[in-house]
This record gives C-alpha cells, sequence and structure tokens, in this order.
C-alpha cells in the first residue's frame, strides 16, 4: 500500500482495492489481470482538472472484489480514520460484485462519521474506449469534495455512487453484470443524481447525532448464515443448519411480504434455535418492499417462532449488520432489538415511508 498527495483546496483521497476499473486484458490468456494505480490514473488525465487535492492509498497487490473479506473491511475503516482529519471526502475504487456488503459493513463500523465514504468502480476496464469508469470516478470525486455553504460536507455517509446515482451503500444491491447502472437501491431514494446538474435529495441524506464523535467499531463476527427458502426445502438441511452450534445468527429470506411453508419441522427449528440464542432475522426474497409478518398465517407462525423481522433490510445489509452487532458482544436480546431498528439508515421504519 502507498500514499501520496499532490495540491490544492478540497481534500479528497482515493483508497484504491481493485476490480474491474483497474483491470487490464492479459494479451496472452484474453483474462483481465489487475494493474497498478499508476497506470489507473495515467487512463484519467481529466483528474489533473480538478481544483481538489488528491491523494491515495493503494491495496497492493489489488484485489477482485470476491477476495474481500471483514479483516480488509476493517483495513478500509483504519485507513479512513488514519486520514480522517486531514481529509475531507473518501473515494473507494471497489470491484461490483462485492461493493454492497463492503458499503453495509463500513456503514455500521464508521460511527458518527461526518464526512463521505463513496464506493465506485466500473463494469469496464478504465482502459477501454467506452468504459464506465471515468465518469463514474470523476463523479464520485465530485462528490466527496461537494460542500455546503458553511463548507460541510454535503454528503455524511457510506455510498455507492454508479450509474449516474449516489446511493445509500447499505440499501444497493448489485443487479446486474451487463448494464452500466449495475446498482439499485429499491427501499430508498437515491441520494443524488449527477446530471448536468448534481441534484441532491437534502431531505434524506444522513446527519450523525449532534455532538457524536466519529470512532470505528471493526470486530465482526462471520457465524452467520443467509439462507434462501423455497418450496421443497429439505427438512434435514434445515433442521442441520439451524441446530450447528458455531452459527449466532441466520438470514431468512422468505417469500413475499415474509411468509414460509406451514411446516411444523421448520417453525420447530427455528423456535429451538432461537431459544438456544440464535437470532433469526426474516428478510423478503423480494426486490421491493418489506417484510410484514402479521399479515398471513404462514408470516406469523415465523413470529411466533422467535423470528425478528429485517423491514426491507438487503441480504447484504442483513447479513454484514448480525456480523456487526455479534462482533460487538452484544447478547441475544440486543441483538434483536437492533436488528429491527436502523442504526445507520439501512432500513425503513414502518412510520417512514416518505424513503421509499
Ligand atoms: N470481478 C470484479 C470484482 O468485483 C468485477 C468488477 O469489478 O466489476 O472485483
Amino acid at each position: 500500500m502507498m500514499y501520496r498527495q499532490s495540491t490544492e483546496h478540497r481534500r479528497v483521497m482515493l483508497i484504491y482495492t481493485g476490480g474491474t476499473i483497474g483491470m487490464i486484458k492479459n494479451p496472452l490468456t484474453g483474462a483481465l489481470d489487475t494493474f497498478n494505480f499508476d497506470h489507473l490514473m495515467k487512463h484519467v488525465p481529466e483528474l489533473a482538472e480538478f481544483d481538489y487535492q488528491l491523494s491515495s492509498y493503494a491495496f497492493n497487490p489489488p484485489i477482485d472484489s470476491s477476495d474481500m473479506h471483514p479483516l480488509l473491511w476493517a483495513k478500509l475503516a483504519d485507513i479512513i480514520a488514519e486520514y480522517y482529519d486531514r481529509t475531507d471526502g473518501f473515494v473507494i475504487l471497489h470491484g461490483t460484485d462485492t461493493m454492497a456488503y463492503t458499503a453495509s459493513a463500513l456503514s455500521f463500523m464508521l460511527k458518527n462519521l461526518q464526512k463521505p465514504v463513496i464506493l465506485t468502480g466500473s463494469q469496464l476496464p478504465i482502459g477501454v474506449l467506452r468504459t464506465d469508469g471515468k465518469e463514474n470516478l470523476i463523479n464520485a470525486i465530485e462528490l466527496a469534495a461537494a460542500a455546503d455553504s458553511d463548507g460541510n460536507p454535503k454528503v455524511q455517509e457510506v455510498c455507492v455512487c454508479f450509474g449516474q446515482q449516489l446511493l445509500r451503500g447499505n440499501r444497493v444491491t448489485k443487479c446486474s453484470a451487463e448494464n452500466f447502472s449495475a446498482f439499485k437501491s429499491y427501499n430508498c431514494q437515491p441520494l443524488a443524481v449527477t446530471g448536468v446538474n448534481i441534484a441532491f435529495n437534502d431531505k434524506i441524506l444522513l446527519r450523525p447525532t449532534a455532538g457524536g464523535v466519529f470512532t470505528t467499531h471493526t470486530q465482526m463476527d462471520s457465524s452467520v448464515i443467509a439462507i434462501t427458502l423455497f418450496p421443497g426445502i429439505s427438512r434435514k438441511v434445515i433442521e442441520h443448519v439451524f441446530s450447528y452450534k458455531d452459527i449466532k445468527g441466520v438470514v431468512l429470506r422468505t417469500f413475499g411480504s415474509g411468509n414460509a411453508p406451514r411446516l411444523p419441522w421448520l417453525t420447530d427449528a427455528i423456535r429451538k434455535a432461537t431459544e438456544e440464542g440464535k437470532v433469526v432475522v426474516n428478510i423478503t426474497q423480494c426486490q421491493m418492499g418489506a417484510v410484514h409478518m402479521g399479515l398471513y398465517e404462514t408470516g406469523n407462525q415465523l413470529r411466533l417462532a422467535g423470528v425478528v423481522s429485517g423491514h426491507d433490510m438487503t441480504v447484504e445489509c442483513a447479513v454484514t449488520k448480525l456480523m456487526y452487532l455479534f462482533g460487538q458482544g452484544y447478547p441475544q436480546e440486543e441483538v434483536m432489538r437492533l436488528m429491527d431498528i436502523p442504526i445507520a439508515g439501512e432500513l425503513t421504519a414502518e412510520d417512514d415511508t416518505n424513503i421509499l
């Protein structure tokens, strides 16, 4: 990893982790290989036109985001903490495949964030003529430098900037392996749209609690699993997973508004797990909308078995939130309480439908 600095005004730090944005075609194999940060910068000479003070920090070697890991999320949080006082905004260049997980994890790890942390990447390498990487990178830097009339950062949360939209980091999901609009935030409006002008959606931008001091909480506990229900799911598999002693939390991806088959062995397995101290969270397999367990008997039976509602959280968010809460060492009841409420803008509270 390295740190360098150039000139002038608002200070934006680029943290390069890897991903397609910094890849180049290997002429021998035809596969995409990573190349270093200097090469990346050479392909975006436009950056010299910014009146910002750009600094950089590069992973060495850069990684494909499939190789991301909670320890690397912690490393990103540590880098941000180290340069926090000397930087106005951070841009993380990251592969798209697991960007939603990293964005969610960082949104929990960075407490009382008062500066933008914006993840971006691209579908085509930056050296390719039709690349989306240049536009994404330039937009992300501009958003990371944006300030209000008092000079305070316009954005004070973890976001993803992609395909002309700034999206809340813990609300995004990679929805396309093909389109330049690779990310969607189905349950939360964009925070900003980068058209001819940058239009911010001011009323939904997060602000830290008054007087809150920026800190990092980087401990994560990976003893969690996500299960997608489907008709005909095996009793043996379900009973095995729910009784497995090393699992602390289960994200259950249910049907529609949070419904599951009415199979006594399924609710028995869940009830036993919650009685043993596990946390089972209900999120829907639908991309849009939320869980309402009281709506049908097929959902209510889960509530009675001790399942907590994940409301409209994405699977990426629910998994990393559980990892984070268990990582803080909270007991079962506290994890259940915090899964049910927003702690970083990650879910829509029942009376807060204005961001839908
Ligand atoms: N495999 C790449 C990654 O996630 C894909 C991308 O960057 O879009 O690192």
